[in-house]
């Protein structure tokens, strides 16, 4: 691999598609990952986030389309792809009955160059628990533990298939901030999420996958400012809003709804409508939009079990 492989993006993906039997899983997708980056996958239940994911690791074959990551095609699996890349799958199989470190220093054996043990078991958190037989944690630590053995190699560049799932709020937290303290080692890391906070806290970049295509790409940012809308609620007594500001009843008595991409104006309306009609605005909110507003009205479905 030469120098100007290395200083290229950590991943370029062209038109790729994948195809089981009929279905069709994945229907060309493009993406490009610089280095250094956390960049997040969305989407609802069989969208194509793990076949996605799982042909970048090179544990999947492709049906078309271009594959780089870290300069290598993963199409062709070779051991020097292997050796920088960490994969954290959605689930992880260690053996209950080793150690903390024992497992660690098992999967760190496997590589010609791996972090020192007590460097992975810092970055995870899990340095107090290092004598602790496997079975004897905690779900959150056990899935720590999966990223500790993702990490045993230095790899450049970590996949983490849903590496929150199942945690406690405190839990989630702790791993957020061991992901992003990944990022300032300047590693890579891609990560497919249910959860709209988790994109919104850790990935410079998210890519939104429905139905096998990329909907929408970019910052949290730029994703929320290009679209989504901005909600304003409100509750009024003996009066009903005009036509005009297309208020939606929002159920209970009196409760109303306006979604806009026209905030400003929305607000301007309402309160001016109201001053003149002398109507008081109860329980006034005005939401910003949210990815997860965004990834609604994109997905159609709703993602409810991972929307806080
Ligand atoms: P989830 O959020 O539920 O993990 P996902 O976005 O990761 O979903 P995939 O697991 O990539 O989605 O699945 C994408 C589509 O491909 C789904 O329709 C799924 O049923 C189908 N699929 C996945 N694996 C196989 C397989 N081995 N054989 C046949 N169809 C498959």
């Amino acid at each position: 691999m030469g120098a100007d492989e290395s200083a290229g993006p950590a991943i370029v993906v062209r038109g790729l598609r994948k195809s089981y039997g009929h279905v069709e899983a994945v229907s060309g997708i493009d993406l490009r990952v610089p280095r250094g980056e956390i960049f997040a996958i969305l989407g609802p239940n069989g969208a194509g986030k793990t076949t996605t994911l799982e042909i970048l690791e090179g544990h999947l074959e492709r049906s078309g389309g271009e594959v780089s990551v870290l300069g290598f095609d993963p199409g062709r699996p070779g051991r020097s792809l292997r050796e920088r890349i960490g994969v954290v799958l959605q689930s992880a199989s260690v053996d209950p009955y080793l150690t903390v470190q024992e497992t660690v220093d098992l999967f760190r054996a496997y590589y010609p160059d791996p972090l020192p043990r007590e460097t992975i078991l810092e970055l995870v958190g899990l340095s107090e628990q290092q004598r602790k037989l496997v079975r004897r944690l905690s779900g959150g630590q056990q899935r720590r533990l999966d990223v500790a053995v993702g990490l045993a190699g230095n790899p450049d560049l970590l996949f983490l298939d849903e590496p929150t799932t199942g945690f406690d709020p405190s839990a989630r937290r702790d791993a957020w901030e061991m992901i992003r303290g990944l990022r300032s080692l300047g590693k890579t890391v891609v990560l497919t999420t249910h959860y709209m906070e988790e994109a919104e806290y850790l990935a410079d970049r998210v890519a939104i996958l429905v139905s096998g295509r990329i909907v929408a790409e970019g910052s949290v940012e730029e994703l929320v400012g290009q679209g989504a809308r901005t909600t304003i609620r409100f509750r009024v007594e003996g009066a009903s809003p005009p036509k005009h500001l297309a208020a939606e009843p929002a159920g209970e008595e009196g409760a109303y709804m306006i979604t806009t991409l026209d905030a400003t104006g929305a607000v301007h309306g309402l309160t001016g409508w109201a001053l003149e009609a002398g109507v008081e605005l109860h329980g006034l909110t005005v939401a910003a939009p949210s990815l997860e507003d965004l990834f609604l009205d994109l997905a159609g479905s709703p993602e409810r079990d991972g929307v806080a």
